[in-house]
């Protein structure tokens, strides 16, 4: 791995079945983005242009970038994954360099896909993103017109926790033209959640996940995650066998506190 924006990676395969719930966003993602890849002969048999951009939105914590590194790992594509606030260089100039940059790579290394992360950084909205913000929205809008133009293999994925502060310009027909709310987790799928991080964790199999899906109401899975982190050093701690029973999840819960409520 080198710079950030001049190498891709083949991401740590995460696949659907990995991701706890989530079902539209990944039906959505499968159709818009999964697709293009596998059945990229009939798209140009039946002169279909597809869309090239999804733009995942909610809260944090809630998926996002697991759901983009799923697509690369589904469609067997590159990955290359962006912090926008990385993008912001103090030289004059630099900041489209390094857009420009990230796109050459994404082609080169095509098929592959492109994450933009926390865009709001730097492509909200026109007068609140300065200077260097309208130059990148400039930019980008520039560097999505000539992927369009192309037949280039590339699927941009961005993700915010703040869609009201994202300039309309992003989200035009031809740029991340698709919406996909990834939003708080439901009951069911924090028990989906629960059970695809038992997968890697020492729990108990025998364990009641669904009480814990049951209370934990504005846990998203990354909070979900930490929650696991916590009673496994509380098994830890407790006896040999250092597996995670009932006990430490709940007592786990009065340590990690919701960040959604
Ligand atoms: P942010 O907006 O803060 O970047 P995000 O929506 O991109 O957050 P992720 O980074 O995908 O969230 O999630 C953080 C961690 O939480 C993941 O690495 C994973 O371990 C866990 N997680 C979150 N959602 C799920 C889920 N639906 N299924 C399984 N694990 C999840």
């Amino acid at each position: 791995l080198g710079h950030q924006g001049t190498m891709a990676e083949k991401p740590d395969p995460v696949r659907w079945a990995d991701i706890g719930g989530l079902q539209q966003a990944k039906d959505a993602l499968e159709e818009s983005a999964v697709w293009i890849y596998k059945h990229a002969d009939a798209y140009q048999r039946l002169g279909i242009r597809p869309s090239k951009g999804v733009l995942l939105y909610g809260p944090p914590g809630t998926g996002k970038t697991l759901l983009a590194k799923a697509v690369a790992t589904e469609s067997s594509a590159n990955f290359l994954p962006i912090k926008v606030p990385d993008l912001i260089k103090a030289e004059v100039g630099e900041s489209e360099k390094a857009l420009t940059a990230i796109f050459q790579t994404a082609v080169r290394c095509s098929p592959s896909v492109i994450f933009l992360d926390e865009l709001e950084a730097v492509f909200s909205s026109r007068e609140t993103s300065g200077d260097v913000g309208r130059k990148l929205i400039s930019q980008f809008l520039i560097e999505m017109d000539q992927l369009n133009k192309g037949d280039h293999h590339v699927i941009l994925l961005g993700a915010t926790n703040h869609l009201e502060a994202i300039d309309p310009s992003i989200v035009c027909p031809g740029r991340l033209d698709r919406l996909v709310y990834i939003g708080p987790p439901t009951q069911d799928e924090r028990l989906a959640i629960l059970k695809v991080l038992a997968k890697t964790t020492r729990v108990n199999p025998a364990t009641d996940l669904a009480h814990i899906a049951a209370s934990t109401e504005g846990y998203t899975g990354a909070d979900l995650k930490a929650v696991l982190r916590k009673a496994g050093l509380m098994a830890l701690k407790r006896d040999e066998s250092h597996e995670i029973e009932l006990a430490d999840l709940v007592l786990a819960l009065t340590h990690v506190s919701p960040s959604l409520v």
